[in-house]
């Protein structure tokens, strides 16, 4: 018999695997210490759905993101305790309001620091509740996570820039513009040339427009002010840690899916026949990526901001 698999042990083969691929899909959303990795000498990630970063210096520690819910804003606080200096003083910032990077602060200690962009945070105030009732309403685990879940207010918010001293290490916290959400927000660790980059930044991941200004064209003007920050590793929130090359292959991506879709309308293509001829397009100009599903999104925006 060989080469050839008998009925049931050809399914429990590809049923295993089956398996395994709808876990990969919906990992769980608790954070974990096992998923704890370094990347430079004073940046730590928690992988999970989203990373947490975590920036360790001899004055203070930042936390980027605090997961979802109050349960897995005590992991990431207690993660971020354990890999500081005792008794050290906590930051915490977010890169977006969305719910499973911003709703774990009421499982940070008392005493830690707040900061924020302003947009982000009236962008919080006006949608935020919107999130938490979709991610409610996803799953048993997430409407868990987010029984007792509780904001903190910020005790720092700026307009585009914050320099933050951690002891030996310097932050750059900086809101660019809107791209993913209206107040995204980039986190540049200066000494290890790291950037912490939300959901703008993404690992081979195409984009989503969240917001009535979030557009193909505003995404690549954000784009334009993080090149220069020239990173050796970017930290993405979902998708792999990588080297400073996912900023280029953003930007040619965002160039790309513009350039294309203002040439179309040019021709005279309407949203539908754009939205036809760009997707298959861009899937096989770009193998490898994920989430390509927006693209009639990103044809549909630019439209509506060039004029129909
Ligand atoms: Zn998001």
């Amino acid at each position: 018999m060989r080469g050839k698999l008998g009925p049931a042990l050809l399914c429990l083969i590809l049923c295993a695997a089956a398996g395994a691929q709808a876990q990969e899909a919906r990992p769980s959303r608790l954070l974990s210490s096992d998923n704890l990795m370094q990347v430079s000498p004073h940046v730590w990630v928690i992988k999970g759905s989203p990373n947490i970063g975590i920036v360790v210096g001899k004055r203070a520690t930042l936390v980027v993101d605090n997961g979802l819910g109050t349960k897995n804003g005590k992991i990431a606080s207690d993660i971020a305790l354990r890999l500081s200096p005792k008794g050290q003083k906590l930051y915490l910032t977010t890169t977006h309001y969305h719910a499973e990077h911003a709703t774990g602060d009421g499982g940070f200690p008392p005493g830690t620091i707040l900061i924020r962009p302003r947009v982000q945070q009236t962008e919080l105030e006006a949608e935020g509740q919107k999130l938490i009732d979709i991610f409610r309403s996803r799953s048993e685990e997430d409407r868990s996570l987010l029984e007792d879940y509780r904001y903190q207010h910020p005790d720092i918010l700026f307009d585009s820039a914050y320099a933050l001293d951690l002891g030996d290490v310097r932050v750059r916290l900086s809101w660019f513009g809107p791209a993913h959400t209206k107040g995204d927000e980039l986190v540049m660790v200066e000494p290890d040339s790291v950037l912490i980059s939300g959901d703008v930044v993404q690992n081979k991941t195409g984009p989503y427009f969240y917001c009535s200004e979030c557009t193909p064209r505003a995404w690549l003007a954000v784009m334009d002010k993080i090149s220069p920050l020239n990173p050796k590793i970017v930290v993405p929130d979902h998708s792999p840690p990588g080297d400073g090359s996912l900023v280029t292959s953003e930007k040619e991506f965002l160039t790309e899916l513009l350039t294309r879709i203002v040439a179309l309308k040019k021709e005279g293509k309407s949203v539908e026949e754009a939205s036809r001829l760009l997707t298959p397009e861009i899937e096989a100009k770009y193998p490898g990526w994920s989430s390509l599903g927006r693209i009639p999104d990103a044809v549909a925006r630019t439209y509506a901001e060039d004029g129909k």
